[in-house]
């Protein structure tokens, strides 16, 4: 396999533009290296492991720190780092990732369907809940209901539970109950305890579980996800994470454990106010967090979860730039299940309080337009909000929603305790799940447990 030497195309480059070039040129000699030589690339794993990681936190570097002077060749440097770093690693042939520059460019419909100005003026104009609404209930009835043998339909609801395994956390998220500085009561569940958990999750009917955890890189290893994913597969769940991203290695190894879904939001899409509400830790990168989803969708994950946190910044922006990402996603993995969530920040720590506020119609006219552009993709809600509004949207575009949560690690007991001093955010709507099953069941729906 000769192919023509990456040294020679970009030493100029890296001499010009690297702080210690004659490091950088090194990795590249060791990329060319493998790259020209069949015998190194069959016999030498770790090698070329070491060799793709490098360069991919190279490329993940070099994304931050975005002050080119020649943008055009920069570019073609990121997308010769990325596509090397996955050819060393055998990996599926592909093409460039490109959210970082998708989500700030200008939305294109592919049958025009809405352009960027009929979405902001849909959101911005309370007129328009009325008719959205209707529009958005008849996809979803269209795409997320069975027909009964009487002609009559039923809606089709899936139900999951969160599982938080661990509170621990490096990080400095402003709006976050869980970040490093807040005084909280930290849990980390250890396998029994996990198991103890899942086990009150199935009796009440859940084998649809998301495992949440915060980033703490000493006791949220990917060993630890990899161990609890074996486990809870064996009790016959159907098993997402929520976490920190992760290098693509590790989403390999959740996948490989019996992991189904990755859920990674991105809180804001504005870089200036990422920066602001992000200010230390891993979670700082913007990038790293951006890719997460492609990167596990490159090793084979089809169950990809999106959202934005409504309450940091301009939600009509924001949307726009979720919707450029769900787009672009779904056209590079066509066969993946998208979900789309909007989060609303009612409660954060102390010394928090959110800038931009997003009213129930609003919040209602953001997940129509979803629905319109997304027509069989989940639109997901969480106990966040209030029973009426859970009851509102599930009736008009919700096809999936969480019910009986508790955000606190360890949180499911027989005898619920005041969970303030451990829990990530209050949920508001507090009913059971035999409560929401009920009421879903009442109202013609037909409840999916599983997925
Ligand atoms: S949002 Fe996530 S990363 Fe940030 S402090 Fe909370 S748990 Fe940690």
């Amino acid at each position: 396999m000769k192919t023509e030497k990456l040294t020679e195309r970009f030493s100029q480059w890296i001499i010009e533009t690297e702080e210690h070039p004659e490091m950088r040129l090194e990795t590249l000699e060791k990329a060319d290296e493998l790259l020209n030589n069949p015998e190194l690339m069959v016999q030498s794993d770790e090698r070329r492991s070491h060799v793709a990681d490098t360069l991919e936190s190279w490329r993940y570097h070099l994304l931050k720190n975005q002050n080119a002077n020649d943008p055009i060749r920069k570019k073609e440097f990121l997308e010769m780092l990325d596509l090397t770093a996955n050819l060393i690693s055998v990996r599926k042939n592909r093409t460039p990732r490109k959210a970082t520059e998708v989500v700030h460019s200008r939305l294109i419909l592919e049958d025009n369907y809405f352009t960027e100005e009929q979405i902001r003026n849909l959101i911005t104009n309370s007129s328009k809940t009325k008719e959205l609404s209707k529009r958005a209930q008849a996809i979803t009835r269209s795409n997320f209901s069975n027909p009964e043998k009487s002609g009559k339909l039923k809606k089709r609801m899936s139900l999951y539970a969160p599982l938080y395994l661990s509170n621990y956390c490096i990080n400095s998220c402003l709006y976050c109950g869980f970040r490093y500085s807040n005084e909280l009561n930290r849990i980390h569940l250890e396998m029994p305890e996990v198991i103890q958990q899942a086990e009150i999750l199935k009796e009440n009917g859940f084998k649809n579980i998301l495992l949440v955890a915060g980033d703490f890189p000493k006791l949220t290893s990917t060993n630890y996800f990899v161990e609890i994913i074996k486990e809870l597969k064996n009790m016959d769940l159907n098993l997402s994470v929520e976490i920190a991203p992760m290098k693509i290695q590790s989403y390999e190894m959740l996948f490989s454990a019996g992991a189904k879904g990755i859920t990674l939001y991105q809180e804001t899409y504005n870089k200036e106010y990422y920066r602001i509400y992000h200010p230390k830790g891993t979670k700082s990168y913007y990038e790293w967090r951006l890719e997460g989803l492609e990167r596990a969708a490159e090793t084979g994950f089809q169950s990809l979860g999106l959202g934005i946190l409504l309450g940091l910044t301009d939600p009509v922006e924001e949307l726009i730039s979720l919707i450029r990402h769900g787009l672009y996603i779904q056209s590079r993995f066509p066969d993946s299940l998208l979900s789309f969530s909007l989060p609303r920040i009612y409660e954060g720590p102390d010394d928090f309080k959110p800038a931009f506020y997003v009213d129930d119609n609003t919040f209602i006219r953001m997940y129509c337009v979803l629905r319109s552009i997304f027509p069989k993709s989940h639109l997901v809600l969480s106990t966040r909000e209030s029973i009426p509004l859970r009851n509102k949207l599930a009736d008009i575009c919700i096809t999936k929603m969480s019910a009986g949560s508790s955000t606190a690690p360890g949180g499911y007991e027989s005898n619920r305790r005041n969970q303030k001093d451990r829990q990530q955010f209050p949920t508001t709507d507090n009913r059971s799940p035999l409560e929401v099953k009920e009421w879903l069941e009442k109202n013609d729906f037909e409840i999916n447990w599983i997925e």
